[in-house]
């Protein structure tokens, strides 16, 4: 079976390096569009963009501005100087919490986080926590990966100052409920902040539905390429906080002594910005939107279905997190009884060209919850087919006797 979006792919059409590519949640792969408009941008467009009085560089100024619009379109954003471009979900959750974070956080101050976060919506908290005498804390998941509601009612208090969760883990797949934890958050007064990494490239998203004060995602997992990043705030926020890095573009006046800053969202935005980086992604939202939310989301999960059904036909497989296909988003962890996953990884890409994660995922304190060491990942997007599947289960059942195991 094939997928009419897979032609516009030219990772997946190399006849002389073929793969089954199956690690969707740590990068996506590149449509045809997207390279040409970041070939394009450097062929025909390039210059700096912001200072230049001449014309190249108020069309690299144009472009950039189009591609912040397009951005705030996408999540809807109220205002397009809500959206700020970083590198990654990862600096967009140190720019909060060097920000927003040491400016807001106090001693005795409790932030909250789950325990399915990526280390980089963990490790900004510790910090904070640690330099201001808080107190970091975690809502815990039962073993389907949901967070109850009393979980949520329970360490969401009135001493919660900041909750920073994900909007859907990158090992387990499962969704946090956002509304619940967002309403609670309203009920004491504290700040939201979603990690939308693996939620932003799979469903539409409406900051203003949602009703979140922080939004963050990476461009490279939604086609778009390495290096551009999206941090959504709420203008008010944004601008009562102060500037990240510091430097040239995001200021307004320098004296010797002093300066005065650009605004939002120049402000955060310091240094030579990556142009084709916002093109790309750009691009990747016009891909992303012909595509469309409902054909990704049905077929990531007709994909699911065959995986964990011919997962669990197979009784040395066990699968981590729900058994329910519209649960996983696109992700599912398994392991092989007595196989490390990285010798499932190597074996699959030596005998089936198959590209799947082996190892912690960036995500020791869940791994350690679920007593855990490592786990074997598949995640798919919408190019991935049916046969990608079946030629994953294929290979999933030769595993053990490649090993010497009776199967
Ligand atoms: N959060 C989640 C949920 C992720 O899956 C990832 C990437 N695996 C990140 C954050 C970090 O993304 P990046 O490396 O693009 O900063």
């Amino acid at each position: 079976m094939n997928n009419n979006f897979r032609q516009d792919f030219p990772i997946l059409n190399d006849t002389n390096n073929p793969v089954v590519y199956l690690d969707n949640a740590a990068t996506t792969q590149k449509p045809t569009s997207v390279l040409k408009a970041i070939n394009d941008y450097y062929t025909k467009q390039n210059a700096n963009p912001l200072r230049g009085l001449y014309n190249l560089s108020s069309i690299a100024t144009e472009e950039y501005a189009k591609a912040r619009h397009c951005v705030a379109e996408f999540i809807n954003a109220k205002h397009d100087c809500e959206i700020v471009f970083t590198r990654n979900t990862t600096e967009s959750l140190n720019l909060i919490a060097y920000t927003y974070g040491l400016e807001n956080i106090q001693a005795g101050d409790e932030i909250v986080v789950s325990i399915m976060e990526h280390h980089s919506n963990i490790l900004p908290w510790q910090m904070i926590a640690k330099a201001k005498q808080a107190t970091l804390k975690y809502l815990y998941i039962d073993n389907e990966g949901n967070i109850s509601d009393k979980e949520i009612t329970a360490k969401i208090t009135p001493k919660t100052k900041i909750v920073s969760v994900t909007q859907v883990s990158n090992v387990l797949g499962s969704a946090t409920p956002l509304t619940k934890i967002i309403q609670q958050a309203r009920k004491v007064d504290a700040t939201v902040i979603v990690d939308g990494a693996q939620g932003a490239p799979h469903q539409k998203v409406d900051v203003q539905a949602l009703d979140c004060d922080f939004y963050v995602f990476s461009g490279h997992k939604m086609l778009a390429p390495m290096g551009i990043g999206v941090l959504y705030g709420k203008k008010s926020l944004l601008e009562a906080m102060p500037p990240f890095l510091r430097g040239g573009e995001m200021i307004e006046t320098v004296t010797e002594q002093s300066a005065t800053f650009a605004p939002l969202p120049e402000k955060f935005e310091a240094g030579t910005p990556n142009v084709a980086g916002a093109i790309g992604l750009r691009y990747a939202i016009e891909y992303l939107n012909n595509v469309g939310f409902d054909y990704i989301q049905a077929q990531e999960q007709t994909l699911m279905q065959i995986a964990i059904d011919e997962l669990q036909k197979l009784p040395y497989i066990e699968i981590y997190g729900s058994n329910d296909a519209s649960k996983h988003h696109g992700v599912l962890s398994f392991n092989i009884k007595d196989i490390h996953p990285h010798d499932v990884a190597s074996l699959l890409d030596y005998h089936g060209h198959i590209a799947l994660r082996a190892g912690n995922h960036c995500a020791h304190p869940l791994l350690k919850y679920l007593n855990l060491n490592s786990t074997n990942r598949i995640s798919f997007y919408f190019y991935n087919t049916k046969d990608d599947v079946y030629s994953f289960i294929e290979q999933i059942k030769k595993v053990r006797s490649y090993l010497g195991y009776d199967v």
